[in-house]
């Protein structure tokens, strides 16, 4: 599923967040939108996945405009920094809830349910945590079943926002790797923010440098890297967090 970002203009109140933002997000590709805080990335996030509306442009998925679809027609899928897993249920409960949750005519059968979500748990190399309750498992665990729950619905598109920004260094290093590893698994067009370069270099197809609501430049890692397109992006890879 390809995604088009076209003239996207956001305010907050005299804030410009969003600033004629134009951007084409091929399908099956992993990129990271990296900028230092308050640059406008986790609302370009959310409005690219419907949760937030922008003032002006528009945003095309498959090249139809979806800027007005709601984020369940958008069938994207979400992993948040605090994106808490349900407490109360199983890690099992939690990965099979967004497939539980389906329209009956959508719903896959019990078997089918069982099968998707120990696939899944095998994939993040954690069915044997399957009648564990979250609060049993480390941080790095948990955003593991996260990512597996966010895959378990098969969504169109994948929207991470600081995944692993709540983790020690050692375990954000493993879960970049996971994320990769997901993502050639399962090819889905995937879009996540961080702040960090090291990051964004390790783990995208190609990077989206932000600042103050404005794109300063798209490329690959070593694109990025090599040839900054402009005098913020020197400086902001240059900055050792
Ligand atoms: P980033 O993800 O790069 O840190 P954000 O998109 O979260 O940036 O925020 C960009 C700017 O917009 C920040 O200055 C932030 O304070 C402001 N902002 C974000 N959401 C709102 C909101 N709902 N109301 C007012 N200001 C907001």
């Amino acid at each position: 599923m390809s995604i088009e970002i076209r003239d996207l203009n956001k305010k907050f109140g005299h804030l410009t967040v969003c600033d004629q933002l134009n951007l084409t997000i091929g399908s099956g590709e992993l990129v990271a939108l990296l900028g230092p805080s308050g640059s406008g990335k986790t609302t370009l996030l959310r409005i690219i996945a419907g949760l937030e509306k922008s003032d002006s442009g528009s945003v095309l998925f498959h090249g139809e405009d979806a800027t007005d679809a709601t984020v369940r027609e958008r069938q994207v899928g979400f992993v948040f920094q605090h994106y808490a897993l349900f407490p109360q249920m199983t890690i099992f409960e939690n990965v099979a809830f967004g497939l539980r949750v389906r329209p009956r005519s959508t719903r896959p059968s019990e078997a089918k349910i069982r099968e998707k979500v120990h696939e899944l748990l095998q994939l993040v190399q954690l069915d044997w945590l399957a009648d564990r309750y979250p609060h049993q498992l480390s941080g790095g665990q948990r955003q593991r079943i996260a990512l597996a729950r966010a895959l378990a619905v098969e969504p169109k598109v994948l929207l991470l926002d600081e995944p692993f920004g709540a983790l020690d260094a050692k375990v954000r290093k493993e879960l970049r790797r996971w994320l990769r590893r997901l993502h050639d698994e399962m090819h889905v067009t995937s879009v996540f923010v961080t702040h960090d370069q090291e990051e964004a270099m390790e783990v995208s197809d190609r990077i989206v440098v932000m600042n103050q609501g404005r794109i300063e430049q798209v490329g690959s890692p070593d694109q990025v890297y090599d040839q900054p397109a402009t005098p913020f992006v020197l400086q902001f890879l240059g900055d050792v967090n």
